[in-house]
């Protein structure tokens, strides 16, 4: 297979690069809820049954959108409209302003140079500051009795999605966009997400406060 099949087929996946770059990033208009990313992410990297890496939130469940606004979600809100029933994947989008990562007091949190934002386990004291910053959920607890934790009662050693980087690292996706059935999760760089959001005139749905913690300077390229 050359090359360009190759990135086609991935495109095909809504994978469309992997490495240095990259960003993760959800197409809410096509996530129906089926909960196969989050069995991939479980399978994958043995996640313990009661913890999770990613979470699918769906809002307005059972409400059926206004005509033509299911679309533009953000715009229908903005003008008070209902956008109907939607789904969201969240995990951590590896932010290019980590509230996350400011906010940690041990620099346990820490946005690398590829684009990955990495937990580094020894340096987590489990005081969840992190849990309180991220706007996405995206940081997870799992519960632990020991070290510190047991003293100050604050869960365990901090623990979320790490954009699959050891896949990436051999030219895989996130086991969770590879896995979805309707290519709901995007990865590849700003510019290859905000192009592939306009071909499918989906809406980038999170608001601009948000698109700015994810996209840092790269959000003007998304057109919202
Ligand atoms: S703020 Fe949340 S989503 Fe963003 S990098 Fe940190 S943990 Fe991930
Ligand atoms: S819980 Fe761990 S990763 Fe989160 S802010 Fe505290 S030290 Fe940093």
């Amino acid at each position: 297979m050359s090359a360009n099949e190759s990135t086609q087929e991935r495109l095909g996946q809504g994978v469309m690069s992997t490495g240095e770059g990259m960003r993760i990033f959800p197409d809410v208009e096509a996530c129906i809820d089926c909960g196969g990313c989050v069995v991939a992410c479980k399978r994958t990297w043995d996640v313990p049954v009661d913890d999770q890496r990613i979470d699918i939130t769906t809002m307005l469940e059972g409400v059926e959108g206004e005509s033509g606004f299911n679309g533009q979600q953000v715009s229908a809100i903005e003008e008070g409209m209902s956008p109907g029933e939607t789904s969201l994947p969240m995990q951590c989008y590896h932010c290019e302003n980590a509230p996350c990562v400011s906010v940690c007091p041990t620099n346990a949190l820490q946005k690398k140079d590829n684009g990955f934002v990495e937990v580094v386990d020894d340096l987590c004291i489990g005081c969840q500051y992190c849990l309180s910053a991220c706007p996405f959920g995206a940081p997870q607890f799992p519960e632990s009795n020991e070290g510190l934790t047991a003293v100050v009662g604050s869960g365990g050693t901090m623990d979320k999605c790490t954009g699959c980087e050891e896949r990436q690292d051999v030219g895989k996706g996130p086991a969770c966009a590879e896995e979805c059935a309707t290519d709901a999760i995007l990865v590849g760089s700003s510019g290859e997400i905000a192009d592939e959001l306009e071909k499918r005139d989906s809406g980038a749905f999170f608001n601009d406060t948000a698109m700015e913690i994810i996209f840092g300077d790269d959000t003007g390229m998304f057109d919202r």
